[in-house]
């Protein structure tokens, strides 16, 4: 029997499940019907976190199974969350499917999985139901997944996906330069943990991209020609933003403070430095202070989300008299509407951590980026940021390893008075937003995707729409 009924899985974690849930969206209204599947944990998150009125699941069915960590074990520590979801999940996630097929007249027709959930191909290949695969990264990181083995050949990595020298590689001359230490499983510990992640995420995710029919991903054309020329495969389909399409911001794990709209609503056009690193980002209490000290001494209005447990396990403290000092100049709130905030006309820049979702929300709204890379892909983004497309300048780390108060001044003093950046920045957004206009290339991806899994076709679309459905 036919069916529209596709699963969405993302990995559980803030910058997976709000693009996810985006596109999921898109795809309800495009006529497929979806089946949301969190984590327990992401579930509860998304689910306390949703303040609007209506229901989340009049948008999508919403469902969750446990990802096996038990009470007392630490749902911080990513080594055993993928350890964990790779031995209790790929059953359970059967189990659904089953239950759904047994009561559902519309049978699960294709999995749409995460690229850090590669274990799931084994799930979708031993049902018998066609995957795809969604990259809430960069191409250029989806391109990494799928030349693990090009980088085990050329002795990039070696077996546990560890770098064999201390040198930059490009995947293609046009590509920009990567840093092996900040691939995906060599960024986030300890070497047992990051072995965990290289062999979870990295092994895995390299399965699963090739036994995927088609990989999705949240960019355009016009930010990576050159990774959509080499990986066909790669269909972009972004920027999704819930601005383009109506779409409403879903999947926050934290409480939206929308109090920062009203402030940014009484301060002058362009003239906040709106401050944010994404869910993951953790200062020590030094540069917490010096950062604090830096908003202080560039004496500008500045809107700074600092997220619960930004400074780890213990609470931030800010310097001596710092709030008397900055009185109403400045608004700090726990958690921001962050898209609301980017697209509002008094933002003048984006401090960011360059988290790929940030990225692609600040170059949709045409807003320059001082970029403070923390860990893994937010290097390479930083990197397209200050380097390709030029819409943005990178704050150094001094000789002990901090981002004094005097370098943020002096960054955001050139970045304000820097016109040649802001116009840049705008030419980038007009051509990125023109490619989710109907006819153009993401939208006509986003249909052929679509096409693609109602009519059941065997040839998946490519980046050139050569295989295209319609
Ligand atoms: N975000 C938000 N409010 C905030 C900070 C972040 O809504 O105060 C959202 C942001 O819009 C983005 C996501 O959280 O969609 C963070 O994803 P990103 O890839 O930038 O960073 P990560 O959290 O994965 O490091």
């Amino acid at each position: 029997m036919k069916s529209n009924h596709v699963l969405v899985v993302p990995y559980p974690a803030q910058g997976h499940v709000i693009p996810l849930m985006d596109a999921a969206q898109r795809f309800t209204r495009k006529g497929l019907k979806v089946t949301f599947v969190n984590t327990e944990d992401s579930h509860k998150r998304v689910i306390n976190a949703w303040s609007q009125k209506d229901d989340l699941s009049d948008m999508m069915q919403m469902v969750a199974i446990p990802d096996g960590i038990e009470p007392w074990e630490d749902r911080n520590d990513l080594g055993q969350l993928t350890e964990s979801m790779f031995r209790a999940m790929p059953d359970k996630l059967e189990e659904l499917i089953n239950n759904i097929n047994k009561t559902d007249d519309e049978k699960i027709t294709c999995i749409i999985a995460d690229y850090c959930m590669g274990w799931i191909s084994k799930v979708a290949q031993k049902m018998g139901i066609r995957l795809a695969v969604f990259c809430s990264g960069s191409a250029a990181v989806m391109a990494v997944f799928m030349s693990v083995q090009k980088l085990l050949d050329d002795q990039v990595i070696d077996s546990n996906g560890v770098p064999v020298k201390d040198q930059m590689v490009q995947l293609s001359t046009n590509m920009p330069p990567m840093d092996p230490k900040q691939f995906l499983w060599a960024c986030i510990g300890d070497p047992v943990t990051n072995k965990k992640m290289f062999d979870g995420l990295g092994l895995e995710g390299t399965v699963a991209a090739g036994v995927a029919d088609c990989i999705i991903c949240n960019s355009t054309v016009e930010l990576e020609p050159e990774t959509f020329t080499l990986f066909p495969k790669i269909l972009p389909i972004g920027p999704l933003l819930a601005n383009n399409e109506k779409t409403k911001q879903a999947g926050h794990f934290w409480n939206e403070d929308s109090s920062c709209v009203t402030w940014l609503d009484q301060q002058q056009f362009c003239s906040v430095i709106y401050v944010a690193f994404g869910s993951l980002t953790i200062f020590n209490q030094l540069q917490f202070e010096e950062l604090a000290l830096g908003l202080d001494l560039i004496n500008r209005p500045f809107l700074w989300v600092v997220r619960p447990g930004m400074s780890g396990s213990t609470d931030h403290t800010y310097p001596n008299g710092f709030m008397d000092r900055i009185g109403t100049r400045g608004k700090i709130v726990s958690w921001a509407p962050q898209q609301e905030v980017l697209n509002h006309p008094s933002v003048a820049c984006f401090m960011s951590h360059c988290g790929w979702n940030s990225t692609m929300e600040g170059v949709s709204n045409g807003v320059p980026f001082l970029c403070w890379p923390y860990f893994y892909d937010q290097f390479l983004d930083a990197t397209y940021i200050c380097d390709f497309w030029k819409t943005g300048l990178g704050l150094n780390k001094d000789d002990t390893g901090i981002v004094t108060r005097e370098e943020i001044k002096s960054k955001v003093e050139q970045l304000i008075r820097n016109d040649k950046i802001k116009q840049n920045a705008l030419n980038l957004h007009e051509r990125v937003m023109a490619s989710v206009k109907e006819g153009n290339s993401s939208s006509k991806n986003l249909s052929n995707f679509v096409d693609w899994v109602k009519k059941g076709k065997d040839n998946a679309p490519d980046n050139n729409n050569s295989q295209s459905s319609c």
